[in-house]
């Protein structure tokens, strides 16, 4: 006898038919400012890959050369296997931008929020985390099995209020996104701070998109606001303006040292590849000594944000070089979408649960790397899109 996986096929029609369902697409380049998708040439505007570090060629020489001298994988966990030098010159590296005492590195973003919120929080405590959060917050609130309670987005208010009625749980962690993903607006960490230390909070800044945008050298969200020394818990991935794989904490000895005997994700998965490691830590250096890339990724940011609003798109109130158009229902989204990428130009439609409903957009990201035709074409596509869908 077979089971019968009839309902997979039921599920996957439900979803079409709302709008939902995705296809994965072909890429036959490197994510620079026009990639080959299904075979033509279109510019980008869908790459965290903000600052065009991926394929530096200083970069590229580090993961040769450390594929040379170590293979290509780590070949086990660190705690059993060994712990590469690469991680303990990249770690060194990534406390010294954040300036805590220590960082750790883990496989992905995905697995460092999925695995600190645990080791910060568990039975007995609460949770207070921003409505817009990342699904791996979302995620790592659930594996802690503290109790959750959501803020309204960025509503400090709010957030105080929740944590006045607070007193009774064992500890209190506030998380929140320093830049958030679909909206690329920046978290008010200096008033976050503020109602945390009334209330004895520990916060946690999840910095995937603020590193090596924001602050002194790209350092991110918190230095943007000053707020270094605070003892604020600062998750980042390196996956983004870093151009390779993994995510880090860095926080306090204390904190790396727990994580370390804590934290699942961290303990049971072997480690990242050497390349990547040595490719992170040569485009950590780049990234704090280029303050121009940092400059062209927020003039090219405001060029396409001011020509899309003259041309009367929709776009909310990003401060960073992630631009939403909202468009409302999904179907919109994707055939706003797909006319775009006829015209050349890939924007990717986030459809939910990626966002709330009736939010569905184009997430537009720029990079500091996209030439000046490269901006042309995006604005000539756009402008010729409009007309169809006003
Ligand atoms: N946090 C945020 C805010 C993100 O946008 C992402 C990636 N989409 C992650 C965490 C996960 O990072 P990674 O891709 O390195 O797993």
């Amino acid at each position: 006898m077979t089971y019968n996986y009839d309902w997979l096929d039921t599920e996957c029609a439900t979803l079409e038919q709302a709008g939902l369902l995705r296809h994965l697409r072909t890429v036959r380049s490197a994510p620079t400012g026009t990639i080959n998708l299904d075979g033509r040439d279109v510019v980008l505007l869908g790459s965290n890959n903000y600052l065009g570090l991926s394929t530096h060629p200083k970069v590229i020489a580090a993961a040769v050369e450390a594929t040379r001298s170590f293979g290509t994988g780590a070949s086990g966990s660190r705690l059993i296997s060994g712990n590469s030098e690469l991680y303990t010159a990249l770690e060194t590296n990534l406390a010294e931008a954040k300036e805590t005492e220590a960082a750790l590195v883990f496989s992905s973003g995905y697995a460092a929020n999925t695995s600190v919120i645990p080791v910060l929080a568990g039975e007995g405590d609460v949770i207070l985390s921003d409505a817009l959060n990342h699904a791996s917050i979302i995620d790592g609130c659930r594996l802690s099995r503290a109790t959750k309670q959501v803020y309204r987005h960025c509503d400090v208010e709010h957030l105080s209020a929740l944590l006045s009625e607070s007193a009774a749980f064992r500890r209190r962690l506030i998380v929140t996104d320093g830049v958030f993903s679909m909206d690329g607006d920046i978290a008010p960490l200096p008033d976050i701070c503020e109602v945390a230390a009334q209330h004895d909070a520990m916060v946690l800044v999840d910095d995937a998109h603020g590193f090596g945008v924001l602050g002194k050298d790209g350092s991110g969200t918190v230095a943007h606001f000053g707020l270094e020394g605070r003892g604020i818990v600062q998750m980042g991935t390196l996956s983004k303006a870093v151009g390779a794989l993994g995510g880090y904490i860095a926080g306090s000895h204390a904190l790396i040292e727990l994580l370390v005997n804590r934290a699942r994700g961290f303990i049971f998965t072997t480690g990242l590849p050497p390349a990547t490691l040595a490719a992170a830590n040569a485009a950590l250096d780049l990234m704090r000594s280029a303050p121009e890339l940092r400059q062209r990724l927020f003039s090219h940011a405001k060029r396409l944000k001011t020509a899309l609003i003259d041309l009367g798109y929709t776009l909310l109130p990003s401060e960073t070089q992630i631009l939403p158009v909202v468009l409302g229902n999904p179907q919109r989204a994707t055939s706003v979408a797909e006319a775009l990428l006829a015209e050349g130009v890939f924007a990717p439609a986030i459809r939910p649960p990626a966002v709330p409903t009736g939010t569905s957009r184009l997430r537009l990201t720029v990079m500091a790397t996209h030439t000046e035709a490269e901006m042309q074409q995006a604005i000539a596509g756009f402008a010729a899109v409009f007309p169809k869908f006003r």
